[in-house]
């Protein structure tokens, strides 16, 4: 199954991800991800997109397009893969029909005061990226990772200012894909605004 998982920052697309990459036995591949550990570890990409991430803008659709025909080139992507947050504008999309094929590319549905409400409240662990909300899902123990115990950070495009920003840019230059892959007869839109046991059913109908 290749999937792309499509939506506004803060539908919920990375935790029903972590539920449907076992389900289906297949790679979750979130750029947003594969950024972030750049940057943590120092690389020159990290270097290269650190500034871009903090202010909610896009990283230019070359640098993405390369690191994500990298990844789904390795063994494990061969029996598919959920792709997170790519594409996200209309030349990624192309570039990735040139890639490969796709199952189905999955809307993930809610309004716009559901969003802010979800990334305001969004932490996560800066080591495993397993995601939480003060409120909707908050960790055992304050503050700390379920497993690793870690300090939970809020991440600098959750503040209110890169949270404006990166919304303006998911309506100019990620919503036109909507269009696009129904224009293709692939789009399956899923009702993400119930909670995340909900939302995974959502999907798992649409998908069957
Ligand atoms: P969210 O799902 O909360 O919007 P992500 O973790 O997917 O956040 O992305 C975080 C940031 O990483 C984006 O705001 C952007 O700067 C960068 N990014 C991720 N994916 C892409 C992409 N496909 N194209 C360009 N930039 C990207
Ligand atoms: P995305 O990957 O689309 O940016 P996330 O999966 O990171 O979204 O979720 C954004 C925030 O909303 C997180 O704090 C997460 O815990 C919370 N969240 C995710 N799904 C739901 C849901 N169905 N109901 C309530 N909160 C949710």
């Amino acid at each position: 199954m290749k999937m792309v998982f499509l939506g506004p920052p803060g539908a919920g697309k990375g935790t029903i991800a972590a539920l449907a990459k076992d389900y289906y036995g297949i790679p979750h591949i979130s750029t947003g991800d594969l950024f972030r550990s750049n940057i943590k570890n120092e690389t020159a990409l990290g270097l290269q997109v650190k500034s871009i991430l903090a202010s909610g803008g896009l990283v230019p659709d070359s640098v993405t397009i390369e690191m994500v025909r990298n990844r789904i080139a390795e063994p494990d992507c061969e029996k598919g893969f959920i792709l997170d947050g790519f594409p996200r504008t209309i030349p990624q999309a192309d570039a990735l029909a040139e890639m490969t094929g796709l199952d189905a590319v999955v809307d993930f549905q809610i309004s716009t005061e559901a969003v802010v409400a979800r990334l305001s409240g969004r932490r996560m662990c800066p080591s495993t990226g397993r995601i939480y909300h003060i409120l909707f899902n908050p960790p055992k123990v304050e503050g700390k990772d379920d497993e690793t115990g870690e300090d939970l950070i809020q991440r600098d495009d959750d503040k209110e200012e890169a949270i404006k920003h990166r919304l303006e840019v998911y309506t100019a230059q990620t919503e036109p894909l909507i269009k696009y892959y129904t224009d293709k007869g692939l789009i399956k839109g899923v009702d993400a605004s119930v909670a995340p046991d909900k939302v995974f059913e959502n999907l798992k109908k649409a998908l069957a």
